[in-house]
This record gives structure tokens, sequence and C-alpha cells, in this order.
């Protein structure tokens, strides 16, 4: 598959958490010929299953569907919408931008006039989608419709892309590209394809869908930050220098087997590599790690600046490194 066209489609669909159908679709709709199952679970997560030849050890791989966004809680007699946030919004990076329904309504997020940059919240923000009366918005907006910045996706110099919400689309493009490359491939292990739900508030679709696998080892896939840009926190890991090697962050130490295993393959099939050692934030990779009688857990995280903006990052070489990286784990543990 095209990475690039394939990353832009998969951006371009709108899914806040717990309004996931759009994307999903799309997600099931290309990994079903590399699977043999394709199932929605109550939660609304995706699991789809390419089932190994003993089926003695469950390998899954999880990476989040959904994004961050903003529902409508309150609509103003004038006509401009109060939005209750869903996820961490990066406020000083969603003010003044375009924001898009799940029906297609376009609006801009603005903050109320005189409030300085550090004191945005949500009851000091709007969204505008040019009506004049609340009347006039109820026509076209309901409360509890979903709103997000405004997808696109657009190239940079040599490999890098931008756009929104790559965080974590990403993720979803390297699983689609494992089952392909895999799809061939005789491998004892079952392997299980997950595109989870709510991650965004929480993990909270990969804590089901663990339970549901019963994962023997499971990897996740999602974005991390860098350390390096002006003013970044210390930080080895940079755009460009390859698949990130996930060795903690705030809610995971990853198996150490898990990040040994990685880091050797890595080596032995030249695919730059660097580690990853995350302060803040948490991904998947916990409740994979945690839940029922626990997974071997790790994570390779694609590096990606401006986590959360409309101007996320990356860079396309460090999205083949990590296909080619779990790929490797697959062959050669599964
Ligand atoms: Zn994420």
């Amino acid at each position: 598959m095209n990475l690039y066209s394939t990353l832009k489609e998969l951006c371009l669909a709108h899914s806040i958490s717990g309004r996931e159908a759009q994307i999903r679709n799309i997600l099931a709709e290309k990994i079903a010929p590399y699977t043999d199952t394709v199932e929605t679970d109550p939660l609304g997560n995706l699991i789809a299953c390419k089932k190994g030849r003993t089926g003695d050890k469950r390998m899954m791989l999880c990476a989040h569907m959904d994004e961050i966004g903003f529902i409508v809680n309150f609509i103003e007699d004038n006509g401009l919408l109060r939005v209750a946030p869903i996820g961490g919004i990066n406020f000083v990076a969603s003010a003044f931008t375009k924001m898009v329904s799940e029906s297609g309504v376009v609006g801009v997020l603005v903050p109320n006039a005189g409030v300085k940059a550090a004191d945005y919240s949500p009851d000091k923000m709007f969204i505008d989608i040019g009506a004049s009366t609340k009347a006039q918005a109820e026509r076209r907006v309901r409360l509890g419709d979903a709103f997000m910045g405004a997808p696109e996706l657009y190239k940079l110099g040599g490999k890098r892309v931008a756009g929104r919400p790559i965080d974590d689309r990403v993720g979803c493009l390297v699983l689609l590209a494992i089952a392909e490359k895999l799809a061939k491939e005789e491998i004892d292990s079952d392997v299980y394809y997950v595109f989870s739900v709510q991650e965004e508030v929480g993990c909270r679709g990969s804590k089901t869908a663990s339970y549901k696998i019963a994962p023997t080892e499971s990897i996740c896939v999602d974005v991390t930050g860098t350390g390096d840009l002006p003013g970044a926190s210390p930080m080895a890991c940079a755009l460009g220098k390859g698949a990130a090697i996930k060795i903690k962050d705030s809610s995971v130490i990853c198996h150490e087997e898990v990040v040994k295993a990685l880091d050797e393959l890595a080596k032995q099939n030249k695919i730059p590599a660097q580690k990853e050692i995350l302060l803040y934030g948490g991904t998947d990779t916990s409740s994979m790690q945690m839940v029922g009688a626990g997974s071997m857990a790790g994570a390779v995280s694609v590096p990606t600046r401006y986590i959360h903006s409309g101007v996320e990052s990356c860079d396309m070489g460090d999205v083949e490194a990590t296909i080619d990286l779990i790929a490797a784990y697959l062959l050669a543990r599964g």
C-alpha cells in the first residue's frame, strides 16, 4: 500500500472518542483481505485476527482509532456553541482554528474576547458556525454533536508530513501495513490487530479488547513526543531517527524481554531505531499489560512533534521502520 495516501485517507475520517464508526468502517474494509476474521466488540473496538499454525500463543497489536475533540453542550441565544472537551485538548493550539462536525458543519473555535492564552479553558471558548440566533444554530447542530479540528495531511520537506490527527491514525496505518506484509507468512501464533476506541479519554477500549483476547504478548503502536525542539524537555528521541522502542511512560514499564528482543531485531535487520522514555502520558500498552492475567507488553512509537495540535508532524521513514520492526518481531517470536 502507498503509506502516505493511506495515512491521508485515515486522517480525513472523523472519529472522536466514542464516535468511531466512520474510521472503523474504513479500517474494517482495509484489513479484511489480510486476516481471517474481523469483528466489532460491544464497546466498538475493531478486532481482526489472522489465525496461526498452532494458535498456542496470541500476539496482540493495538492502535487507537479515536481522536480528541469537542461535544456541543450548550447553544447561546446568539447562535454561538459552547463545547465540552473530549480528551487532552491543547487549548492554546486549538484556539482560532477551523472545526468540522461529524455531519459536516464547519465552524471556528475562538476564545472569549480579552482572555489571555494562559487562561484558555472550555468555559472561555466557543465555536462560531455563522449562526446569528439559537434557532439558526439548532437547524444545523444539536446538543451532543461532535466537532473535531479540521482534518488534513500534507507533505513538508523530505519524508516529513504534517496535519491531524496523526495521533493515532499513523498507528492504525502501521497495523494495516504489517497485516499486508505478513498476509502470506506462516506464523504459529494467532495475530490480533486491534483498533481501539476511547484511548484519548483513558485507554478504555483496549481494556475490554485485551480481556477478550487474553494476549500472551502485546505491542502497542502510538505516537510519542520528541526532545529535538527548542525548549523541549530532555528526551533522547528525535524525528527521523527511527522507530522508538518504549522503555517506559507514566503508565507502563515495558517487559524487559520485549524491549530486548525489539532492540536486537532492529540491530540484526538494520532497522533504524531509538529508545523512548516518556516522562508524561500513557498509551494502550498499560491495558494490555495488566488486564486479566496480564501479558508481556511493549510498544513501538512513531516520534511525533506538536502532538494534539492541528500541525502534528512525523517522518514517514520512522513509520516504515516501525512497520519493519514489529513485522520482524512477529516473525521471530510469533
Ligand atoms: Zn495517541
